[in-house]
């Protein structure tokens, strides 16, 4: 089944139940402080369930644009190593807004799974929330009750307050989750290790593709929980799992989402799928990615040096760097992809067709740029080892690329390795701690918002500067 149908089928299912189908929110917040970007699809409904605002609509359904780069929710580390985790997705979702509660999601959630899409009961498995000693709750015996009409008892597990209790933030609803994990593993396979075993435990072909969140709590100022008058449900569906689930795949990236985007970056680069880990992961990585910058120019947000554009910035450089490091790409090629995308989700997303031509200068300018910056400092690099007493490179040197020329320090330290020569770590990190020691006081001294905002993503985006090599730079990863 091709994505398009299982996207329209998903919304022609909650449709049949009375839902409306709303639009995607953008994916870039524009007036919330609290987020910079959509990570799940019950953000643009947030006011109804704090009360503050009345639902137009009691029943509601779409797919959503979602983000998963920061804050809580922040996957980027594990995108391109893993299969099943995207910077940006869809997530598909159905509300209810103080109407239909336990039974009927439930119910159908397991109708759409099993009855529309016929994937097979003997291969999915739910967990229900087990209770918590300190909020006083016991085991969401009704969810465990509800699903036993549907699923075999073995096949519901309990789960803890980390994946299966949902809380919006320190205040406000929450309540008790049920999610369906699907095992796609050959048979042969699941008679060595039962599926049960394997929930939750980062398996990439038993994964989480469903979250159902039973909102029936406030949690107070105290902490305390506070039965809700009004019960409300939200759930989010991982589209580009459930292609996998439908097309028989064992990644997302074997998806009509993903090859055509892959099959480009083949054609184009010369590269093969699926020849060696390092050079999948670098495709993966860039496949991902650009969507992410892609859908986040189309909303509005161009990359820049701070808040949301320069996380956008950002991701894209480590594409751009995955496809010079790892693909060999010299020239500015990643733009090119933006016609496969809008090709392909144009008619969902109208705004990605609209703004194809934006996003596809803006890209290819910021692949100049930094590509020019790789060349610049890989020139220096190459004029600081022919000048080096020993095989230890100074850190200090290493830094001043890094900070003056902003070139990445993860392949200073991976062409010096090439070379058979090693890196000063701890004098660079040194020199990188005594640079944060003068941005702090400096940002002291200045009022500003974007300061403040500006130092917290470069305390949270840190990472995103070192690619995943052998050479050990975990240290780094936590300055
Ligand atoms: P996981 O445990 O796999 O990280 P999650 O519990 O963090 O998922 P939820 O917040 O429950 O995810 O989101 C609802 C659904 O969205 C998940 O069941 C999953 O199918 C999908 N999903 C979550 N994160 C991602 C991601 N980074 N890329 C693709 N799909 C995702
Ligand atoms: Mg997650
Ligand atoms: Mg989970
Ligand atoms: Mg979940």
């Amino acid at each position: 089944m091709k994505s398009q149908e299982i996207r329209s089928r998903f919304l022609n299912f909650f449709k049949s139940k009375n839902h409306e189908i709303v639009p995607s929110a953008p994916m870039v917040m524009k007036d919330d402080p609290t987020l910079m970007f959509t990570n799940a699809g019950m953000n643009q409904f947030k006011e109804y369930f704090l009360g503050n605002a009345t639902a137009k609509y009691t029943r509601i359904a779409d797919t959503q644009k979602c983000l998963r780069v920061s804050g809580k929710h922040n996957d980027l580390e594990e995108v391109g190593k893993d299969t099943y985790h995207h910077t940006m997705f869809e997530m598909l979702g159905n509300w209810s807004i103080g109407d239909y509660f336990k039974e009927d999601a439930i119910a159908w959630a397991w109708e759409f799974l099993t009855v529309e899409l016929k994937i097979a009961p003997e291969n999915l498995y739910v967990t229900v929330f087990e209770g918590d000693k300190e909020d006083q709750i016991q085991k969401d015996e009704e969810a465990f009750n509800l699903w036993k009409k549907h699923i075999a008892e073995e096949r519901i597990l309990l789960g803890n307050k980390k994946d299966n209790f949902w809380e919006m933030g320190d205040q406000g609803p929450c309540g008790p989750a049920s999610e369906i994990h699907v095992d796609i593993r050959s048979e042969e396979e699941k008679a060595k290790i039962p599926g049960k075993d394997l929930v939750n435990q980062d398996h990439p072909q038993v994964v989480e593709i469903w979250n159902l969140v039973f909102i029936q709590y406030n949690r107070m100022a105290n902490g305390s929980l506070k039965e809700l008058p009004a019960k409300h449900i939200d759930t989010g569906m991982g589209f580009e799992r459930l292609a996998m689930v439908m097309q028989g795949k064992q990644s997302n990236y074997d998806t009509d989402v993903f090859m055509p985007i892959i099959q480009e970056i083949e054609t184009i680069t010369g590269a093969t799928y699926q020849k060696t880990e390092k050079t999948d992961i670098a495709i993966r990585v860039i496949a991902d990615h650009v969507r992410a910058v892609s859908f986040a120019i189309a909303d509005g947000q161009l990359p820049s040096n701070n808040g949301a554009g320069y996380v956008i910035r950002r991701i894209l450089r480590r594409a751009i760097r995955y496809g010079f490091t790892f693909l060999n790409t010299k020239e500015a090629f990643i733009y090119k992809l933006v016609a496969v995308i809008s090709n392909q989700m144009g008619d969902t997303f109208p705004e990605i067709k609209k703004q194809q031509h934006l996003c596809e200068n803006v890209i290819k300018e910021e692949e100049n740029s930094f590509l020019k910056t790789l060349d610049q400092g890989l020139n220096l690099l190459e004029s600081i080892i022919n000048s080096a007493q020993s095989k230890e490179i100074s850190g200090k040197k290493a830094f001043e690329l890094y900070d003056t020329y902003g070139f990445p320090i993860d392949l200073t330290a991976l062409i010096l390795e090439e070379k058979g020569l090693s890196l000063n770590i701890n004098e660079f990190e040194s020199e990188l701690s005594k640079q944060k020691e003068r941005s702090r006081s400096a940002a002291q001294s200045t009022a500003g918002d974007w300061v403040i905002l500006r130092q917290d993503d470069e305390e949270e985006f840190i990472g995103y500067d070192y690619l995943e090599t052998q050479v050990k730079l975990t240290r780094y990863r936590q300055v």
